[in-house]
């Protein structure tokens, strides 16, 4: 075809025959060609370049033809794996093709592109010519990585999101399961993919036929969201509380099934039931000093008007006693009430230690005639923070202390100044702590499970209060205990380094 075009009469058949004998046929085939090609001599001089090559690299015909491959545009194409896969072809005639490279090109930036190159011998032993093609392929490369980039984003989103989405069709058969549902429930995508609903042995048998109805309704209600809970065994066993909201989805083309959202809420539910839990306790709590009160006020009224007076001053000690374990109570309620509400101010007072601490166990010794408290102080240290507020801790950790060793005589408070910190702890030698309890009796609400001896009046509040006095002063809570044995609070408190106490 392309022969004919050009070809006419007799003068043709002489050019023909020169085209034959310079290569100028692939010459000229090579010129209608978009794409950018080198004609080479078998020593890799450059014996024509095509329109596209000078236009996809801005150089021209005279700094390309007749020149050396690897030292035009600035040694640009002297590229290692070029030059290994030309060294390849030149000596053994492997060709190669789709070799990619990206590079700075000094006229046109950035380019990538698919190197492809073979090798043709000349008629009559006059050597062999080479073709180098050169497809640029920088605008296709953007547009695979922009959409690599949307679709690793699009996984990441889903992948970190705390809702699993999965796609049923309309029998209940998983099609799509988001890459969520392995942080959540511990499953990898695949291993849901193609469950069924009505077989699938990871919602709790009790349950299925909640999550069957789920889906029943969704097909039957195309426009309604329809949602509710089941449980859900994790892949480690446990069963995790699991809302769902089901989205049909059928007539989406794209979709073309039943979209289910679920969330779990699992830790959620806990909390509201240990929410519901402290109600309970907090009304009896409360309910008993009350009544306790009540009860001594009609004695005293009594009292009164049979004109006892020495009964009346032990009744009035222990309605005191009452009145503050009220006060206790309400003030534990109200620091709850403020800390959850984010309203916790803290005072910047600067104060000696060992003074606070003396003062506070002072105040508890008066509460008890059973135990003795034993104190034992490091140097005193000066301390920036909120005095009555670190003061609540030691006397929450003090009247623990008491609370939980109803067999006990002692407890033990100590001081420890270190670099930049000072420890107290406090000791007692009573019921003790389960091991795996020691961080969840910081947790608000939470109470060990009383024994059947003893019942140990309380919210569950104090230690969390006390965890987040010390922590918004950036300290650190812990203790260490042991069953029947006893156990030893600690709160650590950053110290100031440059002041010493007297050095003011
Ligand atoms: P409360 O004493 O009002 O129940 P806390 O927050 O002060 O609440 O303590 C939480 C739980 O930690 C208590 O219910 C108790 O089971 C346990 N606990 C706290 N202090 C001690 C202690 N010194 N010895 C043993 N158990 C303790």
């Amino acid at each position: 075809m392309y022969m004919k075009k050009d070809v006419n009469g007799s003068r043709a058949f002489g050019s023909k025959q020169k085209l034959k004998d310079t290569g100028d046929y692939a010459k000229a085939i090579i010129e209608t060609m978009h794409e950018s090609l080198l004609m080479l001599t078998g020593d890799l001089f450059i014996r024509h370049a095509n329109k596209g090559f000078y236009k996809t690299f801005c150089v021209t015909p005279e700094e390309t033809e007749g020149c050396y491959l690897y030292d035009i545009a600035n040694a640009e194409w002297n590229i290692p794996e070029l030059k290994e896969q030309m060294s390849l072809l030149q000596s053994r005639d492997i060709p190669f093709t789709h070799l990619e490279v990206t590079r700075d090109f000094p006229m046109v930036g950035r380019r990538t592109v698919w190197l492809n190159a073979n090798k043709f011998p000349m008629k009559e032993g006059k050597g062999s010519m080479i073709l180098l093609a050169i497809q640029d392929i920088t605008e296709q490369k953007m547009l695979e990585e922009r959409l690599k980039g949307n679709e690793e984003r699009l996984y990441l989103l889903l992948r970190n999101a705390s809702d699993i989405i999965t796609v049923f069709d309309e029998h209940g058969t998983i099609k799509y399961e988001s890459p969520a549902i392995e942080p959540v429930l511990g499953y990898k995508p695949e291993e849901r993919v193609g469950k069924n609903i009505h077989t699938d042995a990871i919602v709790h048998a009790d349950d299925r036929s909640i999550k069957i109805e789920l889906l029943q309704k969704a097909i039957e209600s195309p426009t309604e969201n329809i949602s509710g809970e089941f449980r859900i065994r994790h892949k480690d066993g446990s069963y995790h509380i699991i809302e769902a909201i089901f989205n049909n989805m059928l007539e989406n083309k794209k979709i073309n099934g039943i979209i289910a959202t679920y969330r779990d809420v699992t830790e959620r539910k806990s909390l509201e039931q240990h929410k519901d839990e402290f109600i309970g306790i907090a009304s009896h709590e409360l309910k008993t000093p009350v009544t306790s009160l009540k009860a001594y006020l009609q004695i005293l009224e009594e009292n009164i008007l049979k004109a006892n007076g020495s009964q009346s001053v032990d009744i009035l000690f222990k309605m005191n006693k009452q009145v503050d374990r009220l006060a206790i109570l309400i003030k534990d309620l109200l620091d709850f009430t403020r800390i959850e509400g984010g309203k916790l101010k803290f005072r910047e007072d600067m104060y000696e230690l060992n003074e606070l601490v003396l003062e506070i166990v002072d105040e508890v010794q008066l509460t008890t005639k059973q135990h003795k408290i034993q104190v034992h102080l490091s140097r005193p240290v000066l301390i920036e923070g909120d005095r009555y507020r670190t003061g609540q801790v030691l006397t929450n950790l003090l009247n623990n202390a008491i609370k939980y060793s109803p067999q006990g005589d002692s407890v033990v408070v100590r001081t420890k100044v270190d670099k930049q910190s000072i420890t107290i702890s406090v000791q007692d030698f009573g019921i003790g702590i389960e091991h795996g309890f020691l961080t969840k009796v910081f947790d608000r609400f939470f109470r060990v499970n009383e024994t059947q001896y003893h019942h140990f009046p309380g919210l569950g509040l104090g230690l969390y209060i006390a965890a987040e006095f010390v922590k918004r002063q950036g300290g650190q809570i812990w203790v260490t205990s042991e069953p029947r044995k006893g156990s030893v609070f600690y709160f650590l408190l950053p110290i100031l380094l440059s002041k010493e106490p007297g050095n003011k």
